[in-house]
């Protein structure tokens, strides 16, 4: 594919855009912001959305955006040699001053090396010089364990956008040179400088701890950085509108940030804390000013009902003439006005997670719900008219037993009832969808010392809970096996040294067993090995603001079965607020 292909592809692109920010490049900083993933998953990305608006809002930015091409694209851009181009003024990425990645998964890590190699960009810190543009690395993933992209970044970027861009400002403008400017950046809140620490390992390969390198300011751990609070804070919201991506020109908007129902094996729950609601005014402003683009509203939030004024938020956008669709609803949040709200805005499926069959179960994990509340609210929801429900549940959750299969199986049939119950009289039933994932131990978790479930145990409860949920009318269930998230887990839980093995992915066509091997790592030392000996994990290296010994304690307490209740909002927010600071 030729430049001048690619050029005519992206006025294409531009051309179906509202919104997008071209500025002319003058002194600016350049930026180029990449999600590293496809045009159409990425301008779904909230985040990616947000930090594009944050670089361009500063006078002195200019920031353009480039995505991982698709597949027929990718191959003619590599066969060519073509350089990579940025969407707004179609410049070769390779000559900004900045490219900087939103990572949100796990699976995105290879195509931040393709989309460097496309660039002419090397994929290792250590083989680029200062002529290269910085390679900045941030977004959910990397601020959990950055570890094993640590290697492929000069900075990595561990926090919210609306803190770390003014940060980014000051140490571009102070820093005499590359080595100047990383050393300021190491100083600034949030900025982890992977160059300037050292891992050190025991006997037995496990990570003993960091070092900052000799002559070196830097903070050991870093701490994340985050909004103190978002009183006066633009929500983030999407920005340009665009009908090719995954929910077409709906418009998202994150309404509060953060969870407080502390589950044990959830990080985003652990990591966004605390609760953090966005100013009312400015959501119903910025959901007024797009509604000529849009007439329907995704709320991005994992706890949407712990603003304090969803009421009158959903009362106002049904008023503007929205259909609304929240990404995700907590069991908690589905109250009959809720529910309502959803069916007058043409929903025909919810999504709630159960996460298990059995109260013992819910308790180890601290989901506070019971099997009662759960179908109350599936009363409440077929009632309403909504007809298909998805489930999620997990397997391979701590003091697991064959009883606790048969609960998942016990509870989904009792929810058909429930769906059987308001479906039949009209002649119209719906569907229950079940998904079933094993867990992955998360980093920032009670569960961050686990190991997974022995494969062989795990396949033998898959075996038996595809057994027990066979042959159910109207009920799909859809169980994961270990095998397909051994990688996740391996990306998820490495250190530095699971670098190479990404590398030789994103050579091989993501082979990772080809690559595991190649790299000559133990996927199994990491994935399935108690750490709770350790004398550090790999995450260690960045603060995201919870205790060690607070993660400890829950995990004695899921042991005997014992709820740590979610904090009574407002107030108990207060007391969580400290872990930022
Ligand atoms: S309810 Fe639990 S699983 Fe859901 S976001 Fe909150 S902490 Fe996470």
């Amino acid at each position: 594919m030729t430049s001048w292909e690619q050029r005519e592809r992206a006025l294409h692109t531009l051309a179906k855009e509202v919104g997008y920010v071209k500025k002319p490049h003058g002194n600016r900083l350049r930026v180029a912001l990449a999600f590293p993933n496809t045009y159409w998953v990425g301008m779904s990305n909230l985040g990616f959305q947000t930090v594009y608006r944050l670089f361009n809002a500063e006078d002195d930015i200019v920031c353009e955006r480039f995505f991982l091409p698709p597949k027929q694209e990718l191959a003619e851009l590599s066969a060519a040699k073509a350089p990579l181009l940025t969407l707004e003024s179609q410049t070769p990425v390779g000559d900004f001053d900045v490219i900087a990645f939103s990572v949100s998964f796990e699976w995105d890590y290879v195509n931040v090396l393709t989309l460097l190699r496309l660039a002419g960009v090397p994929g290792y810190a250590a083989e680029r010089s200062p002529r290269h543009p910085l390679i900045l690395i941030g977004g959910a993933v990397t601020f959990v364990n950055p570890e094993p992209l640590a290697p492929f970044a000069d900075v990595i970027a561990a926090g919210e956008g609306e803190v770390l861009i003014p940060g980014l400002r000051r140490a571009v403008a102070a820093a005499t040179d590359r080595d100047d400017l990383l050393r300021l950046l190491a100083t600034e809140r949030g900025f982890y400088v992977p160059s300037l620490y050292e891992p050190h390992y025991a006997d037995d390969g496990t990570l003993a701890g960091y070092t900052v390198r000799d002559g070196v300011d830097a903070p050991l751990p870093v701490r994340k950085a985050a909004l103190k609070v978002t009183d006066a804070v633009d929500p983030p919201a999407t920005g340009i509108f665009t009908p090719d991506t995954e929910f077409g020109s709906r418009f998202l908007i994150e309404v509060v940030r953060g969870c407080a129902n502390l589950c044990r094996f959830c990080w985003a729950g652990y990591n966004y804390l605390p609760v953090r609601a966005f100013p009312t005014d400015r959501i119903l402003q910025l959901a007024r000013d797009a509604r000529t683009h849009s007439n329907r509203v995704g709320l991005v939030s994992i706890a949407l009902c712990d603003h304090p004024d969803i009421e009158r938020i959903l009362a106002n956008l049904l008023e503007m003439g929205y259909a609304i669709s929240p990404a995700s609803l907590r069991l908690d949040d589905l109250t009959e006005s809720i529910v309502r709200v959803l069916r007058e805005s043409g929903e025909r499926t919810i999504t709630i997670a159960p996460e298990t069959g059995s109260d013992r179960l819910r308790r180890v994990i601290n989901k506070t719900v019971t099997n009662d509340e759960i179908l109350d609210r599936a009363d409440l929801i077929f009632a309403s008219g909504i007809e298909n429900l998805k489930l999620y549940y997990m397997l391979g959750l701590p003091t697991e037993t064959d009883d606790d299969l048969v609960a998942i199986r016990d509870l989904t049939l009792q929810i058909r009832d429930r769906m059987m119950k308001y479906g039949r009289p009209k002649g119209q039933v719906g569907r229950i969808i079940a998904s079933v994932n094993p867990l992955i131990p998360k980093p920032g978790t009670a569960y961050q010392w686990l190991p997974m479930e022995d494969p062989s145990i795990v396949d033998r409860k898959i075996k038996r809970l595809r057994h027990l949920t066979a042959g159910i009318d109207n009920v799909f269930f859809n169980i994961k096996s270990e095998r397909h998230s051994y990688y996740q887990a391996l990306l998820s839980l490495g250190d530095r040294r699971v670098a190479p093995a990404i590398a030789a992915a994103e050579r091989n066509g993501q082979n990772w067993r080809a690559a595991v091997d190649e790299a000559g790592i133990d996927g199994d030392f990491y994935i399935f090995r108690d750490r709770s000996r350790d004398a550090a994990l790999p995450w260690d290296i960045i603060d995201g603001g919870m205790k060690r010994a607070f993660f400890e304690a829950e995990f004695q307490k899921s042991l005997r079965e014992e709820w740590t209740l979610p904090p009574k909002r407002a107030q108990e927010n207060a007391r969580l607020l400290p872990v930022i600071q």
